[in-house]
């Protein structure tokens, strides 16, 4: 599942490609990824230009004239690149034509990805993005910020780090990776944090999304030929997926338990805490 830095690769790339155009047409295959009516949605988008592209969170936001298009792409959404007389594949489910004669095609094998089109003034009111917390990298991102977040949830420390309304974009893989780095064991009870666990939290969540960003960076260019921009790179992972492997600290065998359903890899004996 793409998390932060893997969305903010994606939005780096489709900015290079995408800001300037104007979309011609769309073509829904699939309606089920687009979560307004779809005659509507080909209306509306039909001859927007892309302006800008940001995110929030996990959401790409494709900021036009009128609207701002959100996606995610859960699972497996990637968009490509195509010509218009490229064969559609099999799951790519919604195209846009562009006015340089180019065509982003939104592919999704699992089709949990969504798309929502929202007018610019009604943003605000999108629940999508308004109940969304902060960002890894906003200054207001403080120890007493989480302690006053935290302070009724007794579900493991790594639950909460995964819930969006409280930091948004980090997902399981670096909610891990930030514990590990921070010395903290998943399983503690979110409120029961000292200020100074809060504190790295927040430190280790800096330093390991924008390596991971900076990861993507250097290796942008492949995503946009046949694999298309899906912001999937090498990662540098410390626990991640690494049961039983020896701890990079200690040497002493990594553990995986399931914490709320997701797999949780940490060194029971440098996160004692
Ligand atoms: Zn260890």
């Amino acid at each position: 599942m793409p998390e932060l830095p893997e969305v903010e690769t994606v939005r780096k790339t489709l900015e290079k490609k995408l800001v300037g155009r104007k979309i011609i047409d769309v073509k829904i295959i699939y309606p089920n990824i687009v979560e307004n009516n779809p005659k509507t949605f080909c209306q509306n988008i039909k001859n927007q230009i892309i302006n800008a592209m940001k995110r929030r969170g996990k959401w790409l936001i494709f900021e036009l004239d009128d609207y701002f298009l959100l996606s995610h792409l859960r699972m497996e959404g990637k968009y490509f690149f195509k010509n218009p007389s490229d064969e559609i594949k099999k799951h790519e489910h919604v195209i846009f034509r562009l006015d340089n004669n180019q065509e982003l095609r939104y592919n999704d094998t699992r089709k949990f990805g969504r798309m929502l089109l929202v007018k610019k003034e009604e943003l605000e009111d999108e629940k999508k993005i308004n109940k969304l917390g902060l960002e890894p990298f906003d200054k207001n991102l403080t120890s007493l910020y989480l302690k006053e977040k935290m302070k009724n949830i007794k579900l493991p420390i790594k639950t909460a780090l995964l819930d969006q309304s409280i930091i948004a974009g980090i997902g399981n893989i670096y909610a891990n990776e930030i514990l590990f780095a921070s010395k903290i064991n998943p399983l503690i009870p979110a409120n029961q944090c000292t200020l100074k666990q809060y504190e790295d939290i927040i430190k280790n969540t800096k330093t390991i999304l924008k390596q991971a960003i900076l990861n993507g960076g250097t290796t942008i260019k492949s995503y946009e030929s046949s694999e298309g921009v899906h912001g999937r790179f090498q990662q540098h992972l410390s626990v991640h997926g690494k049961e039983n492997e020896p701890c990079p600290n200690c040497h002493k065998p990594i553990k995986k338990d399931s914490v709320n359903g997701r797999g949780t890899y940490y060194c029971p004996n440098c996160q004692k805490n």
